[in-house]
């Protein structure tokens, strides 16, 4: 049974090229699609395809960068088609597969194919594959892009593989695939008058919130869309908007309601925005970037764009993350403006002056791959065991950086995911089957040996849904629930231990939803623990053959014991990222491959120990810098099993790592270029 009854199919751009696209895609194995956000990329190309008999042969899959833009669109062409969500029409993402034997149409993170084609490189059960949203760039899409290369290669006539994008530059994209033709469907863009500020504001949800109350006061009928950087200013801004606007006065201007839209709202408030409002009504829509693109929100006329993103970053060099506000690109203000002209024309109010846009703003916006940590896609490329394919010389729309693919190389050699040739390891191989990060990967594995695995999946899932836990992810609110009476504190040895108690606690209750709402935990994210818990479980065997020990708590060995090997398993899988206390600084130094002073993250459980006193060395989750560098995550290890590391450490050589690949000169574009050992003349060789 449907959903719901099918909606009038509506009348996108993209439809009226039907025949045009259906025609190339026959004649072509890769095409590119340009079209305006909106145009119907994401909803209408695979209902084309299907139309025109391509799930006789097999699925077509639709990648998408987000979780929750795959959700979404699935939901909707399930609807258009009159069919059930996860039957005909179907999403896959990380630890939920909404899918069939019936699957006909399959949206998918790109995350979620990469890992499909571990199992099946050929991917075989698709006979087309749509890489919607490409211009976003995100790390996972860009190594699809080089392996797609090669899959049409090898499938021949057999795959189909297309390439979408709102912003994308076309040709760049159509020469990587050898000259592949792209189609552009032109959008029906009404013009959209910018109107830009004196200057930056002081506080730009302030600007925002009275920008919005002016529009609703003066200006007619239309819906409002104001991009903020991140959940907590969408919150904020969504309670001062309500104050404000129930308090003007009745009857002096039109109804309104505000909603905000973010990646981590549950599906129901994300179905909100897809609903239109009443007659004399209007919407204020408070979003994430993801309204940018991803998400197209229709009656909007009015943009609010605060020229800000929140955008997470990473060094190579000291392996830090960062979660920074920066400024958009050109591109993504372009994209932002054009919300507001897709029904009507519209205005674009950008609190920034337009010397702002013209001179500090960047063309585009620098792709994930050459600001993100390299590990898991090395590791990846690695286990692919492609013998055409060295992770030195893969072919990459943009290549990342020297720096972060030898900061991978090290991490991986560290952890035993390869060895000092650089070749994969049967570590490594298990590893790269587990959806999880590759430190979190290797600290199941070594947990195994110690024969606390169990309680080594409930970390990596707590770890793993951490963000969802909270009630609200404000400072306070995440302070208030590590530091709660009620909760189980860590016995000392640190947050992960604690994250386990928690869990620990919340089993015995028999999964009370009433305990996790006493102790302020969010009911969806401790549900949504319990089942990644068990797919981690589940996959673990099937990834280990068998050789696991999941044992149930009656046959566990001492609790102490246990906390001793977990912390041991952590600090092997996480052997990168160990820091030693420096009394003299009040803070901590890293003992990785670049030394920093750090410090102890205020919502971590160690930060209360009785005496105030920190342990002398300590195993991290991962370092972020805010106001400066945390680490996030802590536990408590001993000085004993760092010493092999630290001799590891030092052994560390990155020419062999490179598995007989080195760095031979600078290319005209001033990227790394490498050539195969023997392919090295020795007066092009570096000293
Ligand atoms: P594009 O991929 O080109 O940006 P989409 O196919 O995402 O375009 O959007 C086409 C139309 O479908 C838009 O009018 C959008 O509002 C609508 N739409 C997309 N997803 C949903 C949804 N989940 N519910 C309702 N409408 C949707």
């Amino acid at each position: 049974m449907a959903d719901r009854s099918p909606p009038s199919l509506p009348d996108l751009p993209i439809l009226q090229f039907e025949e045009k696209i259906a025609e190339t895609v026959e004649k072509n194995p890769v095409v590119v699609i340009i079209g305006e956000t909106g145009s119907g990329k994401s909803t209408q190309l695979s209902q084309i395809l299907h139309r025109r008999g391509y799930t006789k042969s097999g699925i077509v899959g639709v990648t998408q960068p987000r979780r929750v833009a795959a959700v979404s669109v699935a939901r909707r062409v399930a609807q258009e088609l009159g069919v059930k969500l996860g039957e005909e029409v179907g999403y896959a993402i990380r630890f939920e597969d909404r899918t069939s034997e019936r699957t006909k149409i399959k949206y998918l993170t790109d995350g979620v194919l990469l890992r499909e084609s571990l199992s099946n490189p050929e991917l075989s059960e698709y006979s087309v594959i749509i890489l919607d949203e490409a211009h976003e760039r995100s790390l996972n899409t860009d190594i699809l892009l080089g392996l797609m290369k090669r899959l049409v290669k090898i499938r021949s006539s057999k795959l189909r593989v297309l390439i979408t994008s709102a912003t994308l530059d076309g040709n760049k994209v159509s020469n990587f695939f050898s000259d592949c033709p792209v189609l552009n469907v032109p959008g029906k863009l009404y013009p959209v008058e910018i109107v830009y500020s004196r200057e930056r504001p002081k506080s730009y949800l302030e600007s925002s919130l009275r920008t919005a109350l002016n529009i609703h006061v003066r200006e007619p009928e239309g819906d409002v869309l104001i991009f903020m950087t991140g959940q907590d200013d969408i919150d904020k801004l969504v309670s001062k908007l309500e104050d404000e606007v129930l308090s003007l006065e009745e009857g002096s201007c039109m109804d309104a309601i505000i909603l905000p839209l973010h990646g981590s709202l549950p599906p129901e408030s994300q179905v909100r925005v897809f609903t239109p409002p009443p007659p004399n009504c209007r919407r204020f829509i408070v979003a994430t970037n993801i309204a940018e693109t991803s998400l197209t929100v229709d009656g909007v006329v009015y943009v609010i764009d605060s020229g800000y993103v929140k955008q997470r970053g990473y060094n190579p060099s000291t392996g830090m993350y960062s979660l920074d506000v920066v400024q958009v690109s050109k591109v993504q203000a372009d994209q932002r403006a054009g919300r507001a002209g897709r029904t009507r024309p519209g205005k674009c109010y950008r609190l920034y002056p337009s010397t702002v846009y013209q001179d500090e703003f960047l063309d585009v916006t620098v792709p994930e791959i050459q600001r993100s940590s390299l590990t898991g896609s090395v590791l990846y490329l690695k286990s692919l065991d492609l013998s055409d394919i060295d992770i030195l010389r893969f072919d990459f729309l943009d290549p990342p950086s020297h720096d972060s693919l030898e900061d991978a190389l090290k991490q991986l050699y560290l952890i035993d995911a390869i060895d000092e040739n650089g070749s994969i390891t049967s570590i490594g191989q298990t590893m790269s089957e587990l959806p999880l990060e590759p430190s979190l990967s290797r600290t199941l594995m070594e947990a195994n040996e110690y024969g606390c695995l169990s309680q080594a999946l409930t970390i990596a899932a707590m770890l793993s849904a951490e963000t969802s836990l909270l009630p609200g992810r404000s400072k306070g609110t995440e302070k208030k629930r590590r530091h709660s009476p009620d909760l189980p504190d860590g016995s000392g040895l640190g947050d992960h231990i604690q994250l386990l108690q928690i869990y620990e606690q919340w089993d015995q209750t028999d999964y009370d939803i009433g305990w996790c709402k006493e102790n302020n935990l969010q009911v969806r994210g401790m549900l949504f623990v319990k089942d990644v818990r068990k797919q981690l479980c589940q996959i673990m065997q099937k990834a280990a053959k068998g050789a696991l020990d999941v044992r149930t708590s009656e046959s566990r060995k001492e609790r102490r014991d246990d906390y001793r090997n977990l912390r041991k398993a952590l600090c092997v899988g996480f052997a990168n990222q160990l820091a030693e206390r420096m009394t003299l600084h009040n803070g901590y130094r890293t003992l990785g491959f670049k030394s920093q002073l750090v410090q102890v993250h205020p919502s971590s459980v160690l930060g209360t120990d009785e005496q105030g006193m920190y342990p002398d060395v300590v195993v991290y989750h991962e370092l972020i810098t805010t106001s400066r560098p945390f680490m996030r995550n802590v536990c408590v290890i001993d000085m004993k099993w760092v010493a092999p590391i630290l001799r590891k450490l030092e052994k560390v050589n990155v020419n062999k790592l490179s598995g007989g690949y080195r760095q031979i000169e600078e290319g005209n574009d001033g990227k790394l270029a490498y050539l195969p050992k023997e392919d090295v003349s020795p007066a092009k060789a570096l000293p």
